[in-house]
């Protein structure tokens, strides 16, 4: 027979973890099921803007994170889920090894940066190689870098490093940049940014750091340049083929929500990169994933005739319980 729990929660990054810790700590039956621990994060060794901690790392905040969720008696599988069905007793998550049974479901499976697909490139990441430019242009201040993607993604990752590095390449396979114009024209107005159309990238070498990538034209003439930093910005993959029939998805494949995390399904919330929040960060992922949790807490309260609270705090005056 299928295990239930009130609330079950997709995905154990930042978003699926802080979700689980507000639900877990109103002391409500919650299982987080997630392919990994930390997603994302596992790809950020030096973590600086995560509000509260200093010069922490993705694995760490994850490892805490975890340990957090589990203090208030939540529970962690590692499986992959691999589709949601509406069932008379509410929702059935079937995974790859089992199947379980909730009230209420949140959603937190994040995304996958797509990668270039080259040699050395994994063993790079994070050696110089990057995919997230937002996240890892301040690491590059005063240095050589360059930036290779597509669209939008790559005028911002553009206009980003031109701020902090001292050179900008900026590679891209077409002969015009295309996306916003503004964005373009600053882009062009750099004097620290060298358009590099009609290119990819070859190859990327460095023994223990990036040091240099191989570019080639649309003529087969190839380039080598000295580089501290790549930045690839092709995009990301975002997997939600397990619940698509369910919640509404937007334009760009992410989830639409509202306030709350609310999503087209009255019993699914849904929080983090998956969704169409505009910035992808932890601290984003986390405090929606707060949100979402106590949405979803609220929702099963409301199946059983209670009102929900507003806030995780509470006061006690007397015998009486106000929650806030
Ligand atoms: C290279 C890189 C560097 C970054 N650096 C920073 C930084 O310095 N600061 C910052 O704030 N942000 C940074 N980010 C962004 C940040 O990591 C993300 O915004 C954040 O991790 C999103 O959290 P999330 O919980 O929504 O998703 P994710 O972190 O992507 O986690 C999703 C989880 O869901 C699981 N999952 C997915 N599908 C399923 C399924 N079907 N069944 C079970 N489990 C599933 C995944 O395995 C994963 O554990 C960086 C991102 C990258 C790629």
């Amino acid at each position: 027979m299928a295990q239930e729990y009130e609330v079950i929660v997709v995905g154990a990054g930042p978003a699926g973890l802080s979700a689980g810790i507000f639900v877990a700590r109103q002391k409500t039956s919650c299982l987080v099921i997630s392919k990994d621990l930390g997603g994302q994060m596992n790809l950020i060794p030096k973590l600086e803007n995560y509000p509260g901690t200093l010069m922490s790392s993705g694995p760490l905040l994850a490892k805490t994170l975890e340990s957090q969720f589990l203090s208030f008696g939540g529970e962690m599988i590692y499986d992959t889920v691999t589709t949601i069905e509406e069932v008379e007793e509410g929702m059935k998550v079937k995974t790859n090894r089992s199947e379980y049974l909730a009230k209420s479901i949140v959603l937190a499976p994040g995304k996958v940066p797509n990668s270039l697909g080259l040699e050395n490139e994994s063993a790079l990441s994070n050696k110089g190689v990057h995919y997230c430019t937002k996240c890892d242009a301040p690491f590059y201040q005063g240095r050589v870098t360059a930036t290779v993607g597509v669209g939008g993604y790559l005028l911002e990752s553009g206009i980003l490093l031109s701020r902090m590095a001292s050179k900008v390449y900026l590679i891209y396979k077409g002969g015009a940049l295309g996306g916003d114009k503004d964005m373009i024209a600053s882009i062009e107005k750099k004097e620290n940014v060298q358009l590099v159309p009609q290119s990819s990238i070859k190859n990327i070498s460095g023994t223990n750091n990036l040091q240099s990538i191989t570019i080639m034209d649309n003529a087969g003439k190839e380039t080598t340049l000295q580089v501290d930093g790549l930045f690839i910005e092709m995009g990301s993959k975002i997997n939600l083929d397990f619940v698509k029939h369910l919640v509404k998805i937007n334009s760009k494949g992410e989830i639409e929500v509202s306030e709350a995390g609310k999503t087209s399904h009255p019993a699914i919330f849904a929080a983090g990169d998956a969704t169409s929040i505009p910035y992808k960060q932890i601290v984003a992922a986390a405090g929606d994933g707060a949100n979402a949790g106590l949405a979803a807490f609220n929702y099963v309260e409301r199946l059983k005739g209670r009102p929900g609270i507003r806030a995780d705090w509470k006061k006690t005056i007397g015998d009486t319980v106000f929650h806030y």
